[in-house]
């Protein structure tokens, strides 16, 4: 049997080695001209080193630990400085939160619990929940909230967990995400980073593969009959007995089937909403962060949302990270690398003064993406989301949009498990 792979990025690299090993070919198509897909270590020359999408491994994301493991690689752990929270020109940190904010925050997670207690796994399956998929995460949040202040606060956590704006975000999906994090003791999200860098993951990953990828192919159209399936490239064709298509949902809508795929389907796909995340990154000809005694995480009410210390080498690198309304805007903009380094110099005074040069990279106008990571928007769960992940006949679907951790590195690697254990059942 051979089976095609169409996207390179972490699940349909984990899927090529997990098909390997089970003595199945395989053959590996991606569209750039380097795997990662929405990881990707940029290296700008000079030690300007950092991750330009897909970053943080939470404390409980295991498959991504034990992958890192299996080639050795030890998780980073960023240095422990608290972050810096800056609301109407007053600050404090992640630890000495304000009071009005922290007991917001204590209340929100209290009715998030409290409604998790009723769900059952797999999200679609809550059919009592009807109400809760037409409503949004930011009403939940205006609900349960007492103060300006620690309704920004909840809203700017949740909008850089979810990578949209709360308005946006489902309620009923946002649950059956929270529900994993019910389980999670102290601070495990955003624990560990890439030792080296994603890229140096994904390096050794094809290392191990006896297949050649294909780049530069870009998929058109998959035409499936009893025997097999000829995919149809920009610029060739390839016939396989079986394909596992990882793109990202606007990418996939955008592939003729034939036959055509199932209504449920073709809806699910375009159901299946694309955070707006950008990413802005300064390089500075000194740490100026540390000197003041700041680790550069800070959630501000200012338009660039969110920073940390990106440094992946030397050079030291600080990224904002934009997300919802705010991402559109920014990406509009003739010049968001100055316009950043202003904004940034209105809290910073040093940052106008230490900047070297600066990169921007949209997700949203990214072409093979257009966004950062799938969400479930309102009444995805109960309508679409049981149809994302199942074969079409000989067309498998996988990729972080067909998980249960849905937008996550460790969803795109988890669907790859259910994509293997899915053919090869199939085949047996
Ligand atoms: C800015 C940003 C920050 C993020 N932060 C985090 C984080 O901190 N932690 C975390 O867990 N996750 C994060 N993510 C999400 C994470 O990066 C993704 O969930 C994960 O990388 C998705 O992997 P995938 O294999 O499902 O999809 P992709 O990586 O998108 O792989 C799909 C591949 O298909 C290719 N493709 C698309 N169209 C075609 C076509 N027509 N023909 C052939 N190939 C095609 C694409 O080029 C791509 O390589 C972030 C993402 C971004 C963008």
């Amino acid at each position: 049997m051979t089976v095609g792979i169409v996207g390179l990025g972490a699940a349909g690299l984990r899927t090529a080695m997990l098909l390997e090993r089970a003595g199945v070919t395989v053959r590996l198509f991606e569209a750039r001209y380097r795997p990662g897909g929405r990881m990707f270590t940029a290296d700008e020359g000079n030690g300007a080193v950092y991750e330009a999408g897909g970053e943080w491994i939470d404390a409980d994301h295991l498959r991504c630990l034990d992958l890192m493991g299996e080639f050795g690689l030890e998780p980073n752990e960023p240095v422990d400085w608290p972050r810096k929270l800056v609301h109407k020109g007053k600050e404090c940190t992640d630890v000495t939160l304000w009071n009005d904010a922290l007991e917001d925050d204590l209340r929100v997670e209290a009715a998030a619990r409290e409604f998790c207690s009723n769900l059952r796994e797999p999200p679609w399956e809550n059919l009592q929940a009807k109400e809760l998929d037409r409503q949004v995460l930011g009403d939940f949040l205006r609900e349960h909230t007492s103060s300006e202040r620690g309704l920004w606060w909840v809203t700017a956590k949740y909008r850089s967990d979810e990578g949209d704006d709360p308005d946006r975000i489902g309620l009923l999906g946002w649950l059956s995400g929270y529900l994993h994090y019910m389980d999670r003791e102290g601070e495990e999200m955003s624990a560990y980073r890439f030792p080296g860098g994603a890229s140096r993951l994904f390096e050794r990953m094809i290392g191990t593969l006896k297949a050649e990828p294909v780049y530069g192919a870009v998929l058109h159209r998959v035409r499936q009959d009893a025997s097999g399936v000829t995919l149809i490239f920009e610029n060739g064709e390839a016939r396989v007995d079986r394909v596992i298509l990882t793109l990202p949902p606007p990418a996939l809508e955008r592939v003729v089937f034939e036959p055509a795929i199932s209504v449920e389907k073709r809806c699910a796909v375009e159901a299946c909403r694309m955070s707006r995340a950008i990413k802005i990154v300064w390089e500075f000809d000194r740490p100026w962060w540390e000197e003041a005694g700041w680790g550069g995480s800070m959630l501000c009410d200012g338009p660039l949302q969110q920073t940390w210390d990106a440094s992946g080498a030397d050079a030291p690198v600080l990224s904002a990270y934009i997300c919802g309304d705010r991402a559109v805007e920014w990406s509009r903009l003739g010049d968001p690398v100055r316009a950043g380094v202003y904004e940034l110099s209105l809290l910073f005074p040093q940052a106008a003064k230490s900047f070297q040069r600066g990169w921007i990279h949209d997700w949203v106008n990214d072409p093979y993406a257009q966004g950062a990571f799938s969400h479930l928007a309102p009444e995805y769960v109960l309508e679409h989301m049981r149809y994302i992940a199942p074969a079409e006949g000989r067309v498998h679907f996988a990729g972080e949009h067909t998980a249960m951790w849905t937008g996550f590195i460790e969803g795109a690697l988890e669907s790859a498990e259910r994509v293997v254990e899915e053919i090869i059942r199939t085949e047996s």
